[in-house]
């Protein structure tokens, strides 16, 4: 099942979203399960359809 429209667009990357000026917006990768911040370069991984918005749990964009 993928994400909901409504919660995709509540979420946001929890380090991004406290810098000024950024949004915290986060690309929905449904085929990766994944949400990617490309502002500083995390992704969130998803599961049982729930986003882990944790910065902690978060992998560096150019591993994955
Ligand atoms: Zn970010």
């Amino acid at each position: 099942m993928a994400l909901s429209k409504d919660l995709l667009e509540i979420l946001a990357c929890p380090k991004c979203v406290r810098e000024p000026g950024c949004t915290g917006e986060l690309e929905y990768r449904e085929a990766q399960n994944q949400l990617v911040c490309h502002h500083c370069g995390l992704i969130y991984r998803i599961e049982d359809d729930i986003p882990i918005m944790l910065i902690d749990e978060a992998l560096p964009l150019e591993k994955a």
